[in-house]
């Protein structure tokens, strides 16, 4: 059976170029990067080879690199260690109502354990209120935690502009990046950001690798403790071959970075424009704001969308109803709540999100079969 891929938000499929110099490294590259004989100093060689190379493509200093294993791993680091290590200015949390479950949820179980977090609103178009975070600014502030873009409706986060506002006070700016990077430049310093959460396996880099930058000026209390690598910010041998193709998937991103822009931009315009003229009563979420090239998020009225999605799978296309980590929980999207659909709305929203190899043949046997099944939910 054909099978199109249509979740590249919730993950993608590795590079060949990837694959190819990870497999290399395995069977050779196999000493512990803490060992100081040949094999020790080989691995050592890669690891930090690699975080140099990343952070030149950030515009940030090597050691300004953590590498971790992953998004989830990433913004816990970032957000509790930011909590411990600066526990003597306060217990105060900012961060967005639409953010990543591993923002959320971990702002969530940190009020449980004595910490005060403001949830800024979003609008409608899906991007944060700026005035309400600047009056939500507090002496007692440690961190705000902003996305950059979100995962469920591809919208940007207004982070310069947040930047600007803390540029001059002590407290942390994170963002989670994890669906940007690699889709547009980020350079930190150029925004005054100074913490940013990476996770490989979005783009095309392999599962299990990750990293956060930190600036150099910021503290962060490790949250994996017992070995001082990572200059002392996350026990744990390396995972070199992690490392390692991520490193690589980001060079291969950056080589074409603008012309894969283009192109998804130009499968996305075809994707949604298929969909208006073709389908009657939907809508795009988020339409209106500035929003990544690779996801659009749908409603289409009179469609359940956990029906739909079966229908789809059963003809080979594979798209998601929000976020990945929600998915098998029937769950609304609380996103979209915080963008104000209605309950109806939410049960009949889902997200599409293309890739860099993505074809216009492949868009249309997805619109297509969507057509068809439309016709017959509606017809119910
Ligand atoms: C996928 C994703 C994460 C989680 O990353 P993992 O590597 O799967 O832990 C975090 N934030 C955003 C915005 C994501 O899209």
């Amino acid at each position: 059976m054909k099978l199109v891929y249509l979740d590249n938000a919730a993950s993608t499929k590795i590079s060949a170029r990837v694959v190819e110099k990870m497999m290399e490294s395995y069977s050779e590259n196999y000493g512990n990067p803490s060992s100081t004989h040949k094999l020790g100093q080989k691995a050592r060689a890669t690891v930090e080879k690699t975080r140099n190379l990343i952070a030149g493509y950030l515009g940030v200093e090597g050691k300004e690199i953590i590498f971790t294993s992953g998004g989830a791993e990433g913004n816990n680091l970032i957000i509790r260690g930011a909590l411990n290590a600066y526990d003597y200015k306060g217990k105060h949390i900012i961060t967005s109502k639409i953010e990543h479950s591993t923002v959320l949820k971990t702002c969530q179980q940190l009020e449980r354990e004595g910490y005060e977090v403001t949830y800024i609103d979003v609008d409608e178009n899906g991007v944060v209120n700026l005035e309400q975070l600047k009056n939500s600014i507090r002496k007692d502030t440690v961190i705000v935690s902003i996305m950059y873009a979100n995962n469920e409706t591809g919208v940007k986060q207004p982070i310069k502009e947040i930047g600007k506002m803390l540029e001059n006070t002590s407290i942390m700016f994170h963002t989670d990046a994890v669906q940007a990077m690699c889709k547009e430049i980020i350079f930190p310093k150029d925004l005054k950001i100074d913490a940013v959460t990476v996770a490989a396996h979005k783009f095309y880099g392999p599962k299990g690798a990750g990293f956060v930058y930190l600036d150099k000026n910021f503290l962060i209390e490790k949250e994996i403790w017992g070995g001082s690598q990572e200059r002392n910010r996350r026990a744990g041998t390396e995972n070199v071959q992690g490392i390692l193709g991520m490193g690589t998937a980001i060079e291969e991103a950056y080589e074409n970075i603008h012309e894969i822009e283009t192109r998804e931009e130009k499968i996305q315009e075809y994707l949604e424009k298929r969909i208006k003229n073709e389908i009657e009563n939907i809508k795009i979420n988020g339409e209106k704001s500035p929003r990544l090239k690779t996801i659009t998020n749908l409603y289409i009225k009179g469609c359940d969308i956990q029906t739909l999605l079966i229908a789809l799978d059963l003809r080979g296309i594979c798209v998601s109803g929000g976020s990945a980590c929600m998915s098998g929980a029937h769950e609304d999207s609380h996103v979209l709540k915080e963008m104000g659909l209605s309950s109806e709305e939410l049960g009949s929203s889902f997200r599409i999100s293309i890739g860099k190899d993505t074809t216009i043949e492949e868009i249309d046997y997805f619109v297509d079969n969507l057509k068809e099944i439309v016709k017959i939910e509606r017809g119910k």
